[in-house]
């Protein structure tokens, strides 16, 4: 084999790929570079530093932008960055204080007063809330797409709005929280081909903290950016806020001079954290993967529980179940479960787990369990809440990386203490 043609995979370049030891005396792991603004050599080299930075003039062929201010860049965030391009393979990467900040940069660089935006419904309750509230302030219109859609639809959706001409973005999250529906990317991007012209393209923007950046790479799809909470499976340990956005240079750059402006970078120490939490993802989501699977098949046929909502339980020759074979590699770790009964029967099956923690977010080396009807999603419209099936009986997991054992237990223990209050009831 020649040695010239081997490429190391992802997990393999996570605890070196982008720091020198030599720069940093020797340390085999990159300290924490705790500082505001950084020394130039000369009055010239902060001069050419600042033209690169600011987009005055693209950078020469072996030109490495220089550091100038934390703002702007630090070696923490660099590495950070330079590390997560490898796993979808994208051109760059910007890394943000939080999610929300990632996902509200991107719609702010991209949508303009009079410009139609296309998402899918479910979202995130934050994205949701800054699409309905906070961009109809600055005159951009949405419009609400389902996994149960078909391109027909939507199209006929975009049209009815009388404003297809102004169609600038596509936005999905996919799979949907809280109930795992799927939405195709790549029919999205034909949707989006469509709409396009000459002068106005229509950027396809994908929420992929379900499922990246392992289990699905939204840009060989067609997606144009990919945004991250890494506050998820990317921090890992529910002990920071972050998201990122990853994609092709020329929207790379926009996105990343909005953020100088916006100020809304990750700071030195979060991405500190989050390089270290790189080494074990791999490890971490695939064990996380492994144990949802053991749970969920162990609970499908329940005689307490009325459905569960898990990718590898998907009926073969469904729509969603070849969406799910293109775009995924992986089930994910993520289950939404209907306890038999309502908002009584849900409330006491997470009163009751021990193990599962009752918390809201997700992806961390902890399994945690909440009630998307009244936590996450409590601000979501009523009628729509039925219609994306977030009912007062639905609850969901966030699989861990405990034993897949005791997970199990622990349900089954809930679920008992459930069917003992129902009998007392009787
Ligand atoms: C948590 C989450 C967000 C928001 O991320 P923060 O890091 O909390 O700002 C966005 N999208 C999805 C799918 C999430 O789960």
């Amino acid at each position: 084999m020649n040695n010239k043609d081997h490429k190391n995979a992802p997990e393999s370049l996570m605890m070196s790929y982008g720091y020198k030891p030599e720069l940093s005396e020797g340390a085999i792991k990159p300290p924490i570079f705790q500082t505001s603004t950084f020394v130039f050599k000369t009055a010239e080299e902060g001069k050419a530093f600042f033209e690169v930075a600011y987009g005055l003039r693209n950078k020469g062929e072996d030109e490495e932008q220089g550091l100038i201010y934390s703002r702007i860049n630090n070696p923490n965030l660099e590495i950070l960055e330079n590390r997560l391009c490898l796993w979808d393979q994208s051109d760059d990467c910007a890394v943000f204080e939080s999610g929300m900040s990632a996902i509200s940069t991107v719609l702010m660089e991209f949508l303009k007063p009079g410009d139609l935006l296309v998402y899918s419904s479910p979202v995130y309750g934050g994205t949701d809330h800054f699409i309905n509230h906070l961009l109809p302030r600055i005159g951009v219109e949405s419009v609400g797409i389902r996994a149960d859609h078909t391109k027909e639809d939507i199209i006929e959706m975009i049209e009815e709005t009388g404003k297809a001409d102004k169609l600038a973005m596509i936005y999905l999250e996919t799979p949907a929280n809280p109930t795992n529906a799927v939405m195709d990317i790549s029919m999205c991007r034909e949707i989006g081909d469509k709409y396009k012209t000459e002068d106005k393209e229509v950027v396809l923007a994908v929420d992929n903290t379900y499922m990246g950046p392992i289990w699905c790479h939204p840009m060989e799809h067609g997606a144009d950016l990919v945004m991250y909470s890494a506050t998820k499976y990317i921090g890992g340990h529910s002990d920071l806020i972050a998201g990122a956005v990853l994609g092709k240079q020329e929207h790379m750059n926009r996105v990343k001079v909005l953020r100088t402006f916006l100020g809304n970078m990750a700071s030195p120490n979060t991405c500190w954290l989050l390089t270290r939490s790189l080494e074990t993802l791999k490890l971490r989501m695939d064990q996380q993967m492994q144990n949802a699977k053991a749970v969920a098949n162990t609970f499908k046929d329940h005689e307490l529980i009325h459905k569960v909502h898990y990718l590898d339980l998907l009926e073969e020759g469904t729509r969603s179940y070849d969406i799910y074979k293109r775009q995924y590699s992986s089930p994910g770790a993520m289950i939404s479960i209907e306890v038999k009964g309502g908002e009584k029967e849900a409330f006491k099956f997470l009163n009751e787990l021990k193990l599962f923690k009752l918390a809201v977010s997700l992806g961390g080396t902890e399994s945690l369990a909440q009630h998307p009807c009244s936590m996450t999603h409590a601000g979501v419209d009523p009628v729509a809440k039925i219609q994306m099936g977030i009912t007062d009986n639905l609850v969901r997991l966030s699989i861990g990386i405990e034993n897949a054992d005791d997970l199990i237990h622990d349900i089954s223990q809930a679920l008992i203490a459930v069917s003992k209050m129902n009998e007392m009831a009787v």
